[in-house]
């Protein structure tokens, strides 16, 4: 089986609100996302999608993908998509780096192969460990009423799971979780996620500030540097997921013991090629994991939520359904919906639909071997 063509769609992906985070300093109100598709001589056709959180958050660019995506497809061309390494390698060496850029093709790739051998994403990866993926909600930075009130919302929807943006003024935030940790419901699982907000010094004031409470934070420094400086001086469990993008990343992760949590983001990493040596190596290590999807639509939270029912119950934490939180719907009723919170594998082979190709507008890239 040969790639012959390489088809390319721009959509902006509208958010339902205004998103901040790192208490304000961020905005977010429209993702950029890029839709693949790959045909080949067989007459199989994937999919693929990359989106980053917009282009503030971390180094990922949407239009950096489009233009990835120029430099990568001659390197593409003629190669069987179903030998998923010999594709990372070619684009590898095509491209080093710009990991971001590639994810969009690798699951093009993973479905193509996927229907190829009549087998789920999920199965491909190594089968569903059961139990469903806990969803959970994310919840933008703000005064605490107006955080509780969000999350209110989500538990409307089901949700039994939250990622709470803190990462503002440090006694804010020590009021913050307080608050919102008094108003957890019993089995609701909260995440506090600092995307990088906070200097050392005001790390270690508020995680030992409320050690009491028992609650994991997420990415609390910049640089994986500083969060193994803070590791020891702090008792709270700790999630990196920003700074997690290589598997060397990862092997100084577990080497130095510089996080009990893994936060792998597909689009991030490169795509469930690379993601799942990630997973393999947290849980060599004994690191419970969340996987999601970096942001999109109903088919990167698909991605994401694949790999995340290969990982045993207890090992994993929970995911994300971006979908949630847009305006705009690419596949409406297909891939992977939250049922109660929770996302559960589909039967279907390869990622299991493709988007309404209609939805993406006009290509705005083609490809041909
Ligand atoms: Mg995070």
């Amino acid at each position: 089986m040969k790639i012959t063509k390489i088809t390319v769609f721009h959509k902006d992906l509208p958010l339902s609100q205004p998103y901040f985070l790192s208490g304000g300093r961020l905005r977010f109100d429209v993702l950029d996302a890029t839709f693949v598709k790959i045909e080949t001589d067989e007459g199989i056709t994937g999919w693929g999608e990359g989106t980053p959180w917009g282009h503030t958050y971390v180094p990922a660019h949407g239009p950096g993908i489009r233009a990835g995506i120029e430099t990568l497809a001659p390197a593409l061309m003629g190669l069987d998509p179903r030998e998923l390494e010999m594709i990372e390698y070619a684009m590898d060496k095509q491209l080093p780096g710009h990991l971001y850029a590639k994810s969009a093709i690798d699951l093009a790739c993973w479905d193509i192969k996927g229907q190829a051998s009549n087998m789920s994403l999920t199965q491909m990866l190594g089968g569903d460990r059961g139990g469903g993926v806990r969803i959970m909600s994310s919840v933008s930075s703000g005064t605490p009423d107006y955080m509780l009130n969000i999350i209110k919302d989500y538990r409307a929807m089901g949700y039994v799971g939250h990622s709470v943006k803190v990462g503002g003024d440090v006694e804010k935030d020590i009021e913050r979780i307080r608050f919102l940790e008094e108003n957890r419901l019993p089995g609701e699982r909260i995440l506090y996620d600092v995307n990088r907000a906070w200097s050392r010094r005001e790390a270690v004031i508020v995680m030992n500030a409320v050690s009491d409470l028992g609650v994991s934070f997420e990415q609390p420094c910049e640089t994986l540097d500083d969060i193994a400086r803070i590791r020891p001086l702090t008792q709270s469990p700790i999630s990196v997921d920003e700074t997690l993008v290589t598997l060397q990343d990862m092997t100084r992760i577990v080497h130095e013991g510089i996080a009990e949590i893994a936060g792998i983001k597909i689009n991030r990493v490169g795509g469930l090629t690379k993601a799942r040596r990630l997973r393999d190596m947290a849980l060599a290590h004994g690191l419970q994991i969340y996987v999601m999807a970096t942001g999109g639509s109903v088919m990167a939270d698909t991605e994401a939520s694949a790999l995340a029912l290969s990982i045993p119950e207890e090992m994993r934490l929970g995911g994300w359904a971006c979908q949630d939180m847009l305006t705009v719907d690419i596949a409406p009723g297909k891939g992977m919906r939250s049922q109660d919170g929770y996302h559960y594998a589909l039967s279907e082979a390869g990622i299991g639909f493709a988007p309404e190709e209609s939805l993406l507008g006009n290509a705005v890239a083609v490809y041909e071997a």
